[in-house]
């Protein structure tokens, strides 16, 4: 650039061409020098304003100011324009195409769902039927209806979260019991999974769990028939060889009633921490449905008879898995639900 470059137009023209040619960072710094320095051309040309004729001074002084702030954003922009080039260079450099590529997390089901789809699917086998109905459920459903009148002891057994107007998060799923009946004429024979609520909380039981609940009605169903499907349950959700018992027991909506219990799925009976020594584990409640619960869904309870039964699904699956902690379901870490 000659010295003869004296109006503003002709340095903004000459600083633009140059920049534009500028091919690295330090060209530009140079080049901001050159032209916004202590003596660059800018600063030069303010400096010598006052020399110019009064008329001219306003518009040249303005001119240059304007100049000046111009080529300090453009030299700023240029330099980091060609950073960001240079980082990105250096980073396709790095990138080894001969590495394996990054695998992305793939999901999978939670053990609660995976053992409450293979408990359903195995009563879908033998002709049971899935009922599905509210979790806020009222209190006729979830206790009434089930033989269980407000002043019943049973109640303290399965204390719940109540809502306002009579409503409670059910206990169990055997409201559906009641649900079903009212509408179905029998025969019925269905399986009502889903979650239920109890004011419980420990290394076995947690505020929210699952249940499946099954019930059958027709007539002449009888204690052997629930015998058989439960024979049939078992051997198949566990293995052929887990030998059952009933054990009498007692349920406001059953009569008979019985838990069930299987030879222990540790120590296969000979006894161990897990079944106390005794060689069985209790996995479910079942018994005949109480005369008084078919009354209440307007069956003939003379003409007929079924079973019921229920079961939480974390203690078949804590069984099946060997976990002895049921928190751990719920507690989302994925070192645990993703071993499934
Ligand atoms: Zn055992």
């Amino acid at each position: 650039m000659s010295r003869e470059i004296t109006s503003i137009k002709q340095i903004q023209e000459e600083a633009c061409r140059e920049l534009e040619a500028a091919a690295d960072i330090e060209t530009i710094k140079t080049l901001s020098v050159r032209y916004l320095g202590r003596k660059g051309f800018v600063t030069l040309f303010l400096r010598n304003v006052s020399n110019l004729p009064a008329s001219e001074r306003p518009t040249a002084g303005k001119q240059a100011n304007k100049l000046k702030n111009f080529l300090a954003q453009e030299f700023e922009n240029r330099i980091e324009e060609l950073q960001e080039k240079a980082a990105q260079e250096e980073r396709d450099e790095n990138i080894d195409v001969t590495l394996p590529g990054r695998k992305g997390d793939k999901g999978s089901l939670h053990p609660i769902t995976i053992i409450g789809n293979e408990i359903c699917d195995i009563f879908l086998r033998i002709g049971f039927d899935i009922a599905e109905g509210p979790e806020i459920e009222t209190d006729y459903y979830n206790f009434e209806a089930l033989n269980i009148p407000k002043d019943h002891p049973a109640r303290d057994m399965q204390d719940t979260f109540y809502t306002a107007n009579n409503f409670v998060l059910r206990t169990h799923t055997s409201p559906m019991q009641a649900r079903v009946m009212e509408k179905v004429k029998p025969p019925v024979k269905i399986i009502a999974p889903g979650k239920v609520y109890r004011c419980d909380s420990d290394i076995t039981h947690t505020p929210m769990f699952h249940q499946v609940e099954g019930l059958v009605v027709d007539e002449n169903i009888s204690f052997a028939d629930l015998k058989g499907v439960l024979t049939v349950f078992i051997g198949q959700i566990f293995d052929r060889d887990t030998k059952m018992r009933f054990r009498p027991s007692f349920f406001p909506f059953t009569e008979p009633s019985a838990e069930v219990d299987i030879s222990c799925v540790m120590c296969g009976g000979k006894g161990c921490r897990v079944c106390s020594n005794t060689g069985w584990i209790e996995i479910l409640g079942s018994g005949m449905v109480h005369p008084a619960v078919f009354e209440n869904a307007g069956y003939d309870s003379k003409k007929y008879s079924g079973f019921a039964f229920g079961m939480g699904i974390e203690r078949i699956a804590m069984l099946k898995y060997g976990i002895d902690d049921i928190r751990k379901f719920f507690e989302n870490d994925i070192r645990f639900i993703g071993q499934f």
